[in-house]
């Protein structure tokens, strides 16, 4: 699926919600559903919510109300998904960087794996495996930056991304004590939303500048669950881990590094029995260093479907036997290219990593001056459908 967003940002939302109207209408009944599930009112969220609008920005709201208007779903259903979106059905992730010299030809280097759990709710046409539905999502506002990345259909928020003045982005939940015990209500904070804050940030034209105000927001407004971000631009490379309590930042240049669910600063703060995330911690270090200074996008993708320690809950490509289970559903990579940022690259699969990455209709490679080249399979629905399966496929 691909949505294609250009104008003011009430005629991109349109366009968006116009294009994936279906798969709009399935993530947000995902959502409400899983708020229902909860001890959380919808009529006290939706009040939460028009208070806290302002968290958005307001090009954001409008382009939420244009994605309404065009998918004939409730402003005030999108509203709520956009804001809470990532506290109900929170992603989980690997990412991996090399930056400058460690990269390829000096070019930086970030690459995301999206993992997310199911829902009972997620059945029916559209749905495969009870999973929340992902589009890749090409935003050409009149004014601003533009961006590329993967997102869920509805949101207006990115999962991992890159915007035409060669900043990527990418965001990790981590499994602290904190989140385990819930000490992070919702009912008491005005909490961010990772994936908007990603989307606010590749406003900015460099990672500094882009970590400076992510870092600045969320002092103010701490994200609904901790987790790291993280901006990279071809100079440096920049990992704000984030709970409600500490923040730390991690600076990388010519060098590599990786984010699980745990952070790596804050470490004090992890769950000790979060095996996973140490798995794939350490195997993306391992890949990473054994191949810095001669990396390239396809070996970004090989790590991307790697099975060690699996295939399963502990490997970078994940599985599991049950929906409810966290899984990786999409994946993008990146390469930036400083003297010519529109020539940066990103390619993006829809669907399991080790599936899509190893068919040439399975992922799209896309720069910003050659939009027109994106198969038309991701348009409607096919790549995913071929490309969805938890059965792994091996080599
Ligand atoms: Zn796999």
């Amino acid at each position: 699926m691909l949505t294609y967003g250009s104008g003011n940002n009430y005629d991109v939302g349109k366009t968006i919600g116009q294009q994936v109207s279906d798969y709009v209408r399935a993530n947000v009944n995902i959502f409400l559903h899983e708020v229902l599930q909860t001890n959380h009112k919808l009529g006290w969220l939706q009040a939460k919510a028009r208070e806290e609008m302002s968290l958005l920005g307001g090009e954001c709201v409008d382009e939420i109300a244009g994605i309404a208007d065009g998918s004939r779903v409730p402003f005030r259903d999108l509203l709520l998904y956009n804001l809470y979106g990532d506290y109900f059905i929170p992603d989980g992730c690997t990412v991996m960087m090399a930056v400058g010299d460690a990269g390829h030809q000096g070019n930086s280097m970030l690459m995301k794996n999206s993992d997310q759990v199911g829902s009972e709710s997620m059945v029916g046409d559209g749905f495969n495996q009870n999973k929340e539905i992902y589009v890749i999502q090409i935003v050409d506002p009149e004014e601003g930056n533009r961006i590329i990345g993967l997102s869920a259909a509805g949101r207006t928020g990115i999962k991992v991304g890159v915007n035409n003045k060669g900043v990527a982005a990418g965001s990790n939940i981590a499994r602290t004590v904190e989140l385990r015990e819930k000490k992070v209500d919702i009912s008491k904070v005005r909490a961010s939303d990772r994936t908007q804050l990603l989307r606010d940030g590749l406003q900015e034209n460099s990672a500094v500048e882009a970590s400076n105000l992510v870092s600045k927001m969320i002092l103010e407004n701490p994200t609904s669950t901790p987790g790291s971000m993280e901006f990279v631009d071809s100079g440096v490379g920049i990992v704000i881990e984030g709970s409600y309590t500490h923040q730390a930042i991690d600076v990388v240049r010519n060098d590599v590094t990786a984010r699980a669910n745990r952070f790596q600063l804050l470490e004090h703060t992890n769950q000790p029995e979060d095996v996973s995330s140490v798995c794939r911690y350490q195997r993306c270090m391992q890949l990473l260093n054994e191949n810095a200074g001669e990396l390239t996008l396809e070996k970004f993708r090989e790590f991307s479907r790697d099975h060690v320690n699996g295939p399963g809950q502990n490997s970078i490509c994940r599985h599991g036997s049950h929906y409810r289970e966290e899984t990786s559903l999409g994946a993008a990579v990146i390469e930036i290219n400083g003297s010519a940022p529109e020539e940066s690259v990103i390619s993006i699969c829809l669907g399991k990593p080790c599936h899509a990455w190893r068919d040439s209709n399975g992922y799209a490679t896309i720069s910003f001056d050659q939009l027109d080249t994106i198969p038309s399979g991701f348009g409607d629905g096919t790549v995913w459908n071929e490309f969805y399966s938890e059965e792994p496929r091996l080599p």
